[in-house]
């Protein structure tokens, strides 16, 4: 039995009225963040104008606090004067909207002072009329109607759903589901609620917990796994693909929008806008639907999972590559694989960026020194073995666990700085041959001081020849 936060989310099929409700919540939301985001602004800046004048710390105005609590405190008494209309929406959204803005300064504050990880963090920026519609409720009535088919909203009310809620009713009903809030937001045309749950669930052990299986994300189909299946590209993605650009061939015939001439986009531009933006939404679901087909299967199935580390954004900096890659959801797939693997007690392995899994032979080892990726069938030449290139390199990432597990020596040899980088997250060592620069942290000085394992040192010794 383990806690769990998940998310359940439905589309809504709203009623008359309830759109212009929805939006109007929204709509309170962006409000009480602006406002405060330009409170806490004109403070900040006020400060450093006075600073850059010469007035000592102690003469400056004083400092805005700007916790999610103080802010609303302050909102509850200017929203009269600031929001007049505040009662036709739940207070809940005006709540929302200052906590958000709460946790977007605390980010920022913590990335200037170097407490978070991760590329830095600006200033929060005012939301304008294009930004996502959304808002959160996370005190109040809302929930599952009784029947099945309806979710109650404060405010709003009940609203239908698009299909049953069942599998959430169903927790709620045996009391191992508390919902702890509720998002409505507006995507791709569609309004959703989206509720976040604390659910217990009971673990699911993997049906074969000593197989360990390699993935190799595919290129034309979805994955290749080492256990010489092959898991297609999910249905209708490529009718819709074409389908896609068909559309986007009309909406270039038609007049849309130029800042330059000011020209009013038209309603026909407009129209095939929309169904672009539908189309678009269904591909991503398709996709989705198939990685979540996929990690299920593979959590249930395998004890061990190995997936390569890849550099995703990197690689879809690659012109040729980018569709690919994006359209394969590589980075999704790996978070799917590693939350449920948490669920089920799986092993998740991560093989090294650099290790060589569709260059290396899985029959012999031997490591080429290129291979086109047009080069579909792996064939080596010193032990003549002639296999699927994908295969080839999901055998090799299933390898680099089986190696490890059955004999220690294998990963030493395996780990040697004469060139051969094949390494994996487990056995990461300082310093590679390939190149890449030995992060300079405490770690790493410690580690010069006093080498305990062999291998890092060799490491080590082999970057700084
Ligand atoms: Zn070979």
């Amino acid at each position: 039995m383990s806690s769990v936060i998940q998310a359940y989310r439905f589309a809504l099929d709203l009623g008359p009225g309830q759109e212009q409700a929805l939006r109007s919540h929204c709509g309170g939301r962006r409000r009480a963040f602006n406002w405060g985001l330009a409170r806490i602004k004109a403070n900040l800046d006020q400060r450093a104008a006075e600073r850059t004048c010469g007035l000592a710390e102690a003469e400056l105005t004083p400092s805005l606090w700007w916790s999610a609590y103080s802010l609303r405190k302050d909102w509850n008494l200017a929203k009269d004067e600031v929001a007049p209309w505040w009662a036709e929406n739940s207070k809940e959204v005006y709540s929302c909207g200052l906590a958000d803005l709460a946790a977007a300064l605390g980010n920022w504050a913590d990335s200037k002072r170097g407490k978070r990880k991760g590329r830095g963090l600006g200033f929060p920026r005012f939301k304008g009329k294009r930004s996502g519609l959304s808002c959160r409720f996370t005190t109040g009535a809302f929930g599952l109607a009784e029947d099945r088919r309806h979710v109650k909203l404060p405010r709003i009310g009940l609203v239908r759903t698009h299909e049953s809620t069942r599998k959430l009713a169903r927790h709620v009903e045996r009391g191992t589901a508390r919902i702890r809030s509720a998002t409505v937001s507006h995507r791709g045309g569609r309004w959703f609620v989206s509720f976040s749950v604390e659910i217990t669930r009971a673990s699911t052990a993997p049906s074969r917990p000593e197989s360990v299986v390699g993935v190799d994300l595919g290129v034309k189909s979805l994955a290749v796994l080492s256990t010489g299946e092959t898991i297609p590209n999910p249905r209708h993605l490529d009718v819709a693909l074409g389908e896609l650009r068909r559309l986007q061939r009309q909406a270039a015939r038609r007049a849309g929008p130029d800042r330059r001439t000011r020209r009013v986009p038209s309603n026909r531009w407009r129209k095939t806008q929309a169904r672009i933006t539908r189309l678009h939404t269904r591909v991503a679901n398709v996709r989705r639907d198939g990685l979540h087909k996929l990690t299920t299967a593979l959590v249930r199935t395998h004890g061990t999972v190995v997936i390569e580390d890849l550099n995703v954004s990197g690689m879809i900096r690659n012109r040729r590559l980018a569709r690919r890659v994006a359209g394969v959801g590589m980075a999704e797939l790996r978070r799917q694989i590693e939350y449920k693997a948490g669920w089920s007690g799986v092993r998740v392995h991560v093989a090294d960026r650099w290790y060589p899994s569709s260059k290396t032979c899985s029959a012999c080892g031997v490591v080429k020194a290129k291979l086109c990726l047009a080069e579909r069938i792996y064939r080596c030449e010193v032990c003549g073995l002639v296999l699927d290139r994908d295969l080839n390199a999901a055998r090799n990432l299933a390898a680099l666990v089986q190696c490890e597990t059955s004999s220690p020596s294998c990963g030493a040899t395996r780990n040697e700085p004469a060139g051969n980088p094949g390494k994996t997250r487990t056995t990461r060592a300082t310093g590679t041959a390939t190149g890449r620069p030995a992060p300079t942290g405490t770690g790493h000085r410690r580690r010069r001081k006093a080498p305990t394992a062999s291998t890092q040192w060799t490491h080590v010794h082999s970057h700084f020849r």
